[in-house]
């Protein structure tokens, strides 16, 4: 493989951004970041913990208290993050560049998908600053009682590494707009387009001490945030393992609030009558295979009438080499590499379970481009899964499908509800009764129907069950970083 050389790589600045300014770690560790496309190291990075989180909650809380950004007319601060948009967009090939070399999605991606929506999110919670009116209650005249949403406060972030940008925008937007500061610990398989995003943000003009990148391991600088007594609001996107620990932490020390957005194995149900079979084929498929399976929402289970399964088979068997994996800076190139050694092992294990526990192995299943010295694994298609088998039932977080049949609406709906996480669903059928009972029957934060890849930042995210608390986007975000406060006043009128 020939990998395009990296001119701006040697500068790549792994420091933390703590009171607006890029410091080491205290203790002076760093540690390696290496790129799944080809194995090398990009850069080090601060290895911060206890006492860096202790120095940035610190500087977080005093930007707060000297209320330069809470305190600011919400106009203004509107155009500070609209500035702070555009300089992302300004620095979109920069930043994209950076996120593929990362973590390993395809540059093609990374720029109209990555760069472009974590700015059109910090836009769109920026219009909303001057926008959204608080209220009053109706009472008696004699009293005034204002209702109004005021910043949290301190707001610790955690995020995973597989939409770096987008899934620390889709948490700092909301908590920066609502006038919040904010500590960010980016993953450590992923931290440095958090750390650009600092530089930028502060270059838009938000105060320092206001926006925090802690860049560091799980257990040493994730922990400490979610067990701050000065932190108010954790909030936090990973897996449904580490989720749980972070409710955990909030409860032994504060009571801070917790968010967190979690794993999931979401079923996509594709009936006989479904209006267009090429096109269902196309969405399961290439949902599962974009961003290398590495999407919390990925349709994992894919379940299938009995008696289309066949002519479905075919059809998604022809689409599957297209998405061959191949170098991640080739603009040509639609599957990239596996973020990294450990999690490429954990896919191939979970493979090796699928054969073990008696699917049947349809298509791919092995490491490929090894001699890349990155970390790449083929689409990976498998038939006959029952709804009890551990790919069936456990997140991958990687490009495999399993495939199962059913010949009953209601039985397919159990099976589908039958799982730990409650993420998103689809649904593929002509009869929109069928579709909006299915619909209403499935136990998920979001219901497809028809089609597998609407998104927008105005609606919602997040999962019932074991996929997480609480929701993403929209303006119903701004609910987690927001206390709401009643001030009653008396109204003694002498008229
Ligand atoms: P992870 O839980 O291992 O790590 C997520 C973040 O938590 C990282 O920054 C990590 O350093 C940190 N962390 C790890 N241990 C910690 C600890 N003990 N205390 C505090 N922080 C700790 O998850 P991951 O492998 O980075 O990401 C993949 C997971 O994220 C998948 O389960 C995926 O479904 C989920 N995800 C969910 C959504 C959603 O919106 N629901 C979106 C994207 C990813």
């Amino acid at each position: 493989m020939t990998t395009a050389p990296l001119t701006s790589a040697a500068n790549y600045d792994g420091r933390a951004l703590i009171a607006g300014q890029r410091v080491s770690a205290l203790s002076a560790e760093v540690f390696d970041c290496i790129s799944p496309v080809d194995g090398r190291t990009l850069t080090t990075v601060a290895r911060c913990a206890l006492a860096d989180v202790d120095q940035a909650v610190a500087a977080a809380r005093r930007a707060f208290d000297e209320r330069h950004w809470c305190g600011m007319a919400p106009a203004q601060r509107k155009r500070v993050m609209m500035r702070f948009a555009d300089l992302l967009i300004a620095h979109g090939d920069e930043l994209a560049m950076m996120e593929t070399l990362d973590m390993g999605k395809p540059i093609k991606y990374a720029r109209v998908v990555d760069v472009n929506s974590a700015a059109n999110c910090i836009r769109w919670y920026a219009e909303a600053v001057d926008k959204v009116y608080d209220e009053i209650a109706p009472t008696p005249s004699t009293a005034l009682a204002l209702i109004t949403r005021e910043p949290v406060g301190v707001v610790g972030v955690i995020v995973p590494w597989n939409y770096p940008m987008i899934m620390a925008a889709w948490k700092i937007a909301p908590a920066l707009a609502a006038g919040n500061s904010v500590v960010l610990k980016p993953s450590e398989k992923s931290p440095l387009t958090a750390l650009r995003m600092g530089d930028l943000a502060l270059e838009a003009g938000i105060p320092p001490g206001v926006f925090n990148v802690v860049p560091g391991f799980g257990a040493e600088a994730g922990s400490p945030l979610a067990l701050h007594m000065d932190v108010d609001c954790i909030a936090f996107t990973g897996s449904t393992r580490i989720g749980k620990q972070i409710h955990v932490m909030a409860g032994q020390s504060n009571l801070k609030r917790a968010w967190t957005e979690l794993g999931g194995k979401s079923p996509n149900i594709v009936f006989a009558d479904c209006p267009n079979l090429d096109k269902a084929v196309e969405a399961a498929v290439g949902s599962i295979f974009f961003n290398q399976g590495e999407s919390c929402n990925a349709p994992s289970r894919l379940f299938v009438e009995a008696s289309i399964k066949d002519r479905f088979l075919e059809k998604a068997l022809v689409l599957v080499p297209g998405f061959a994996p191949g170098n991640p800076l080739d603009k040509a190139t639609v599957m990239g590499a596996i973020v990294d050694q450990t999690q490429m092992n954990t896919v191939l294990r979970y493979i090796e379970t699928g054969k073990t526990e008696g699917a049947k192995l349809l298509a791919g299943g092995e490491q490929v481009m090894k001699e890349s010295g990155g970390c790449y694994v083929q689409p990976t298609i498998f038939d006959g899964v029952s709804n009890d088998m551990t790919i069936a039932r456990e997140e991958i977080f990687g490009p495999v499908l399993s495939v199962l049949s059913f010949t009953d609406a209601a039985e397919v709906v159990r099976q589908a509800n039958q799982s730990a996480y409650g993420l998103q669903a689809g649904v593929w059928t002509a009869d929109l009764n069928k579709a909006m009972g299915v619909a209403r029957a499935l136990r998920a934060g979001t219901v497809h129907v028809n089609q597998y890849d609407e998104d927008d930042i105005t609606v919602p995210f997040g999962g019932y069950k074991q996929s997480g608390v609480g929701r993403d986007k929209s303006l119903h975000a701004f609910d987690k970083y927001t206390e709401t406060k009643t001030t009653w006043i008396r109204i003694d009128s002498p008229v």
